[in-house]
Formats: C-alpha cells, structure tokens, sequence
C-alpha cells in the first residue's frame, strides 16, 4: 500500500484545534506509516508555537507536521468583537486568501514528493473541499459538534427551513426530523432563529457552504460511494442522530481528546504544541489537590463567549450562595475593568487552565458550561456532571443533549441569556447535592464515561471507525 498522507485543514479557533490535534495523533497511531499535515490558519499556528522565528514557519514533529494557511488575518479575528461588516470582510478573506494560500500548501508538498492522499476538512472549511475537488483528490468532512448537530443542519438545509422560520418566534414549537427525537425550536442553533446578527450570519453561511459540498459530492459520487463524514461523537451516545441522514457515510471516532491518546512517546504534540491562550500559572492543580472529592465547581465559557461584567457578578453571588469551591476561568480577554476577581478561601480565578486535566482531578464534582461541544464532550470523557448555560451556535442543542443523557442539568435563562444568581444556585445544589436527581445524574456520568472509554479501547467502536475510514480512503489511493 502506498503511503497514506493525510491534510487535516481547520478553523483557526480553539474549539477546532483541539479535535483536529486528537485526528491528527489518532490517524498516524492507527495506521503504520501514515503521515498527517495539519494545516490551521497563521494567526493560529504562530500561537500554538510562539517560539517560531517566522509565523508561518513549517513544524516537523515525526509522523505529524504543521503547516498554515493563511485566512488574510495572520494577528487573528474575535468575531465577537467587531459587528456584522467585520464579520463579513473576514468571512470573504478567510475564503480567497485561505483558498490561494491552501492550494500553495498542497503544491509545495507535492512538490517535495509528499503528495496528498486525502484531504480532511473541518467543519467551516468548505472551500477546502472545493480545491481538493478540482484536483482529484479523496476528501472527507470533520464534523467537531455532535451527529445530532451535523443531522439538524442537514434536514434544516433539505426541506425542514421552512417550517423553522414559520416558526422561529416560539421557543416551545417542536419540530420532528427524521430519526431524532422532537426538537422544539429553543434546543435548534441560535443561527435559525438570529437572523439579524450579521456575525451569526456570516458563520452560518460558512456552515451552509459546508453542506453544500456534501451535496456537491454526492451529486459527483461515481460507484454510490456515499460523501464521508468523521464525527466526533461516540455511537453509544448518538445511535438515532447517526441514522439519521443515510445519504452520508458518517464514522462517529469521537471523542477527540488529545490527552486520552497522547502517551509522551512522541516527543511532539502536547509537547511542543500550546494552546491559543497562555496557561495560566497560578497553582490550581495543587488547590485542587487540597479539595475533597468532588466537592469543587469548575466554571468556564470556552474560547470565544464572554460573560459581562453585571453576568459575572450576578454567577459569583449564585456559586456564593451555593458554599461551594470554585475554580473559575475568565480569560484575559473577556476581563472587565475592576472586575472583582481576587482569589479567596473558596475560590480561585485563572486566565485559561489546562481543561481536561481540570475535568480529571477527583476534586471537581460540576462544571458549569456553555456548553461547546468539547466541552461537553470532555465532561462526559471524565464523568462530571454538567450545569448548562448555552450562549450561542450549537449550544443549545449541546444542552439539550446533556439533559437526555442524563448527566446534568439545564439552567433556565431569559431571552439575553442572562443567568441568576438563583437559578445558578439551584442547578449547583441539585447536581452535587444528595437528592434523588443528583445521586441519578452523578450514576449516568459515570456509566456514560465507562462506555466512551470503551469506545476508544482497542475493538472499540470510535478506533474500529477510524481504522475502516483510513484503510477504506488507502484503498481508494
Ligand atoms: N479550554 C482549555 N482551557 C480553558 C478553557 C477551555 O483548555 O481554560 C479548552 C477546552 O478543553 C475545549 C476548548 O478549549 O477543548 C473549548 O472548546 P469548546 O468547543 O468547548 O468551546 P468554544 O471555545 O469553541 O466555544
């Protein structure tokens, strides 16, 4: 066989990073002699190597090399901090530069005789999919949000819009697509029902653009090879949303979490590679090493949502109330003036911690989330139960999800998302307390994580996914 080399292409957030870190570790394990290019936008690369005498410096780390693109923004773009013009000049230079610089990428690598064999794009990265296309080459879809996200999308796309937007106006409507259980129209991505918000705008359509490709290559396939579609999910959680659109060939080989994979062999990812944001330095593994077990609140909204500052003080009197350890993370740049963030006995605040190793620690018995699909996913990976706030995209349906497993709970929030500090109370109390809810919501996450970890064993589920995907597209080759 020859030589598999596969180009994983992603967004440059933190968000898509993280999963594609996890592919990229778990493809060159699953196959001996694969090779895999990451390639992320500069303004991602240059931070998750800040070492590099030049930004778009090339890293060869074994069997796993780094390579950027560019998306015209090498000193990055915060959609959420600009409008809806910002949002949309991006969007266009994400799309032109990103197609010229990514093409450049792949005829360097075949130039130095490291053709591609199969080009894997994250969600967003549609135009990715278009330039793999025009030259031939095998593709498949990342999806990073769950299968119930990925077969929302497609039905809202293939028939269901309509009835959507008729209906956009009442959060209790309920809506059923083939395969999944009643969504009312609260539990659907802020995306259907914001059409007013340019930045929403542009995002979804980057979305739509990337199901388009879908359709484009199922319209293209010769043989009834269906398009592909690697999800990171695990099948055991998302069985009715996998069967839910048959016109995709969809591998569920979740859940990306580099540090289950990662065993320190190789001298290379999670070594040299740094997240997007400076760890903090603070000692907060060693103030949880000093908690009981499970009696710790951790509290982080992701890389991209920020809570005001009246929301912060509104969440500090709630975890207050609730007489629990909290260890918090409120990142530099969603900082306020004056915001009152002084340690104390009960707590401690960090600009950015190293999650999962957080989600591990005996001591955190509840995270309180916006529920981003890592983050949920990775709750569920280390079996802690879930306080969901959702903010925006696909949270909401994240949200949902944790309710049907299970494993935690729902915080109710008015039309701005505004949380109370009440409301935030009684979430905390009913899933670390000693009711009936909270011992049943503490015995799902547990039985929820055995069957991820059994997925990712050997002969489990995700790894014989992988695995067929990799020697099904070697086969192609
Ligand atoms: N994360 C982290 N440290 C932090 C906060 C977040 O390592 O202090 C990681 C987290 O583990 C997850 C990612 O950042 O993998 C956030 O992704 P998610 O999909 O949850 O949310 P997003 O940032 O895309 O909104």
């Amino acid at each position: 066989m020859a030589p598999q080399h596969f180009l994983v292409v992603v967004f440059p957030g933190q968000g898509h990073i993280n999963p594609a870190r996890a592919l990229a570790e778990r493809l060159v394990r699953a196959m001996p002699g694969a090779h895999v290019t990451l390639s992320a936008a500069v303004s991602a690369h240059r931070l998750m190597f800040p070492s590099l005498e030049s930004p778009d410096e090339e890293v060869h780390d074994g069997a796993i090399s780094y390579i950027p693109y560019s998306d015209g923004y090498d000193r990055g773009f915060r959609l959420f901090a600009g409008d809806g013009d910002d949002a949309r000049r991006y969007s266009e230079a994400f799309a032109r530069v990103g197609r010229e610089t990514f093409s450049a990428v792949l005829d360097r690598l075949a130039a130095r005789s490291q053709p591609v064999t199969c080009v894997v794009y994250a969600m967003l990265m549609w135009w990715a999919a278009e330039v793999a296309r025009e030259r031939g080459l095998p593709r498949a879809l990342y999806w990073n949000q769950p299968a119930t996200m990925l077969a929302v999308y497609y039905h809202y796309l293939h028939g269901y819009e309509r009835i959507v937007m008729e209906h956009a106006a009442e959060p209790g409507f309920t809506v059923a697509m083939p395969s999944l259980p009643p969504m009312a129209i609260r539990d659907l991505p802020s995306f259907f029902t914001n059409l007013t918000d340019g930045r929403l705008v542009s995002s979804f359509d980057n979305i739509r653009r990337t199901f388009q490709q879908l359709d484009l290559d199922a319209a293209i396939s010769s043989g009834g090879r269906k398009p592909t579609v690697l999800v990171n999910t695990v099948e055991a959680l998302e069985l009715g949303a996998l069967a839910s659109v048959p016109e995709l060939d969809m591998f569920p080989v979740g859940p990306a979490v580099l540090s289950l994979f990662a065993d320190g062999t190789r001298s290379g990812v999670g070594a040299v590679v740094g997240d997007l944001f400076e760890h903090d330095e603070k000692g907060y593994i060693e103030w949880l090493d000093t908690k009981l077990a499970r009696s710790v609140v951790y509290v982080s909204f992701g890389s991209m949502s920020a809570a005001s500052k009246r929301q912060k003080e509104e969440m500090k009197r709630g975890l207050a109330a609730s007489g629990k350890f909290y260890l918090w993370v409120v990142r530099k740049d969603s900082r306020d003036d004056n915001d009152d963030d002084k340690d104390d006995e009960r707590s401690i605040v960090v600009e950015w911690c190293d999650q999962v190793q957080v989600l591990s620690h005996p001591a955190v018995g509840c995270f309180i989330t916006h529920c981003g699909w890592n983050s949920t996913l990775e709750s569920v990976a280390c079996g802690v139960p879930v306080v969901g706030v959702p903010q925006w995209s696909d949270q909401d349906t994240n949200a949902r999800l944790v309710i049907e497993w299970g494993i935690g709970a729902r915080a109710t929030i008015d039309a701005d998302r505004f949380l109370e500090a009440k409301e935030l109370t009684r979430c905390v109390e009913m899933v670390m307390g000693d009711t009936y809810e909270g011992v049943a919501i503490r015995s799902s996450s547990i039985a929820w994580k055995a069957k991820v970890q059994e997925a990712i064993n050997d002969g489990g589920s995700s790894e014989h996914n992988l695995t067929t995907f990799q020697y099904q597209f070697a086969n192609d080759a």
